[in-house]
């Protein structure tokens, strides 16, 4: 049997990985794989353990249980600065008195490394992060998103395996931050260092991330590209969490049909028993005249531009079905109309109570 690594191979392996603080256990037996060159978010609510996560990665907090391979090799009991990982703070931590140059040159000078190799390796790591030009300045005379690039700059240059971010973009308005999250997935792409963001932002590690993981109270819930955790989601929890889903909560009897009041549809290989069905508002659709589809009234109208969100009071869910419809196509809508809505059982999502 061959054991070199190929690009398959997970360059992070997370195996059943714990931490107590006295009573609490922030993380809970978590079970990872980071692949190689991967732009990977841990996603989740504030609490949830993310950070802490994170910070055992870094080597800034110990394991209770578990074990960390980096590469096959189980890094679990080294100290920070003899993992090839480096952990950039949402805080940025840059020294003020010194420019940025100076700043980003600061590691590779506390590694002893040749003069001319460290202006090289400063010199290529600026053109990456759009930093040439401002070499002189100190902290203090950049914008927010300059004081990030420096701080990635100064992470990136030492060219670590795995470069872990604290929440890289809490600091930034939400303009920029939003430019800053194209940037940053570039960046990555561009050194072909893999990445682990944490991050609350659900938006934020859609548009990011390759994959991502779901935390809430120490556990993983769920793990998989954006697309799969929005399309997919396995936990009510994620459902909830990750984009907008409407939620009816109702019943599957011994006929096959799932029903809440007015809403009755057919699920022929569920469970019966007390069940929440979840849809998403662009799959909830309007039936024009006749009788078809569930009776509402619409209580409020979102226009976005692109599309419209209408507000569905509907007699099975004590709060309005949002309905995701293209602004051009349905104009006209009023607040206090009767309406009729559609929900497709194969768009739906079921979870058992
Ligand atoms: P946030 O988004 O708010 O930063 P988080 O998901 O990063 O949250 P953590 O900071 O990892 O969450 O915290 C997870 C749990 O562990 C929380 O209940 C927190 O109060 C607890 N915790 C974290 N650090 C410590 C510590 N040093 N001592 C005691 N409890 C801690």
């Amino acid at each position: 049997m061959n054991d070199a690594p190929t690009n398959d191979d997970p360059i992070l392996r997370i195996e059943a990985l714990s931490k107590d603080f006295g009573p609490v256990r922030a993380v809970d037996a978590v079970s990872l794989d980071i692949r190689r060159n991967e732009f990977f978010a841990l996603l989740g609510p504030s609490g949830c353990g993310k950070s802490t996560l994170l910070r055992m990665l870094a080597g800034f907090e110990m394991p209770s249980g578990g074990r960390i391979l980096l590469e096959g090799e189980d890094i679990s009991g080294l100290k920070p600065e003899r993992r090839p990982v480096n952990l950039m703070f949402q805080s940025y931590a840059l020294f003020p008195h010194m420019s940025v140059l100076r700043n980003i040159a600061y590691g590779l000078e506390m590694e002893r490394l040749p003069r001319a190799e460290i202006r090289a390796r400063v010199d290529e790591i600026m053109a990456v992060t759009d930093l040439t030009g401002f070499a002189d300045r100190k902290p203090e005379q950049l914008s927010g998103g300059q004081k990030q690039r420096v701080a990635l700059a100064r992470a990136l240059v030492k060219r670590p395996k795995v470069l872990l971010l604290d929440e890289p973009l809490g600091a930034l308005d939400k303009k920029l931050r939003e430019r800053m999250q194209l940037e940053l997935k570039r960046l990555q792409h561009d050194v072909g260092i893999t990445f682990i963001v944490v991050t609350h932002d659900q938006e934020e590690a859609l548009v990011m991330a390759d994959r991502m993981a779901i935390l809430r109270d120490g556990k993983l819930l769920q793990c998989g590209s954006p697309e799969t955790v929005y399309e997919n989601p396995t936990d009510r929890f994620v459902a909830n969490f990750i984009g907008v889903m409407n939620f009816i909560e109702g019943r599957i009897g011994g006929d096959g049909h799932f029903s809440a009041k007015s809403v009755r549809l057919p699920v022929p290989h569920l469970a019966a028993g007390p069940t929440a069905l979840a849809i998403r508002p662009e799959d909830v659709g309007i039936e024009h005249g006749g009788d078809a589809g569930i009776p509402g009234r619409i209580t409020d109208i979102a226009y976005n531009g692109l599309d419209r969100v209408l507000h569905v009071a509907i007699d099975a869910s004590a709060t309005p079905i949002q309905v995701r419809v293209p602004a051009r196509v349905e104009a006209g809508h009023a607040i206090g109309e009767p309406i009729r809505i559609a929900i497709a059982p194969d768009r739906c999502k079921f979870f058992p109570a």
